[in-house]
């Protein structure tokens, strides 16, 4: 096995807060085990036009408190091309890079792993992403403050819910994924979520509002984007056709739940990874996600941690039926 003697790090897919502190614990401890670390920008965009650039200590100083990434992040379809993949390549040759760090979401492993099988170039990635939809970590960087953010939204609608007596479906992030949904519904105390994971039973959820409805001013259902009977707009618009008495009102909430300064838990969690990455790269771990698991770090390999359909806790989904009463 060479000797690692620059590592790369780079962020991709889409941002998740908390990312900084990743890259900042990702640059201190290639330094302190006296390595040189590179900066890539814009993820594997970065990688082809040959965006590098060397990082010291200062260059991480002061970001650990800051959503986004500083480094860009970007999908980049010509990574998914064996060329695009070559002049990935040959850029992080001519950097002298020896090693990747790279901080994503399961795209982003999934494209590490098609690399690190053409390429002798060990790759560790780091969970970044708001979905938690990752197998290897019992949570990702950017999820416990994704969900913060919900909850505080959320909040602010009830008031007004509960204020004009409305009825409040409102979207959350998780095309592919109701982790989001399923622990904000329950934090937040709504009438019902409806999730990808699960058949939308509608005639169950008319029920259920029909009969919370008598004695409740306020009600909030949270739908995760990519749930399968159309989305919050159609929730909504089935809604007001089944009761158009109801003051029914669609809130998507966008964005915001990916920015915002990352939460302690967040912080933490990127510490431990990163530090983690560049000690398991030395140790020779290569193509594997690191993560932590019931409290202590853990290495997934790529095609497991990505390969898995998450598995919904129905416990979940029974404590928000029993609690909605
Ligand atoms: P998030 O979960 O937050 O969306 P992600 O990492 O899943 O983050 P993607 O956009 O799915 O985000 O993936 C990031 C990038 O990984 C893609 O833009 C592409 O460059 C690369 N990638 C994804 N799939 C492949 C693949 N099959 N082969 C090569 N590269 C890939």
């Amino acid at each position: 096995m060479a000797q690692i003697k620059n590592v790369g790090v780079y962020t991709s897919g889409g941002d998740s807060p908390g990312m900084n502190a990743a890259i900042r614990a990702v640059v201190r401890t290639a330094l302190y085990h006296n390595l040189e670390v590179t900066g890539i920008r814009r993820g594997y965009e970065g990688m082809i036009t040959g965006d590098l650039f060397p990082m010291d200590r200062k260059s991480v100083a002061n970001i650990i408190q800051r959503g986004g990434t500083i480094l860009k992040t970007a999908r980049s379809e010509q990574f998914k091309t064996a060329e695009g993949r070559k002049m990935a390549y040959d850029n992080l040759k001519k950097h002298k890079i020896d090693a990747l760090v790279g901080i994503g979401g399961d795209g982003t492993f999934t494209g590490a792993k098609v690399f690190g099988k053409e390429y002798d170039i060990p790759v560790v990635g780091l969970p970044g992403t708001i979905d938690n939809d990752l197998i290897g970590t019992d949570f990702t960087i950017g999820y416990d403050t994704a969900i913060n953010t919900v909850i505080d939204a959320v909040d602010k609608i009830r008031d007004t819910a509960e204020s004009h007596d409305r009825l409040f479906i409102v979207e959350v992030m998780g095309r592919d994924s109701g982790l989001i949904a399923l622990r904000t519904g329950i934090a937040v105390g709504a009438e019902a979520i409806l999730i990808p994971e699960t058949k939308t039973d509608l005639n169950a959820l008319y029920h259920k509002l029909e009969q919370g409805r008598r004695d409740k001013s306020s009600k909030i259902v949270i739908v995760a984007e990519g749930e399968e009977a159309g989305g919050a707009f159609e929730i909504g618009r089935l809604i007001k056709d089944r009761f158009p008495n109801y003051d029914t009102r669609v809130s998507v909430l966008g964005h915001i739940q990916r920015g915002g300064r990352p939460s302690c838990q967040d912080r933490v969690l990127a510490s431990r990874v990163g530090v983690a990455a560049i000690e398991g790269l030395l140790e020779g771990h290569r193509n594997e996600m690191v993560g932590i698991i019931n409290g202590e770090v853990a290495f997934t390999p790529f095609e497991n941690a990505i390969k898995h359909f998450i598995e919904i806790n129905p416990n979940f989904l029974k404590i928000v039926d029993i609690l909605s009463l």
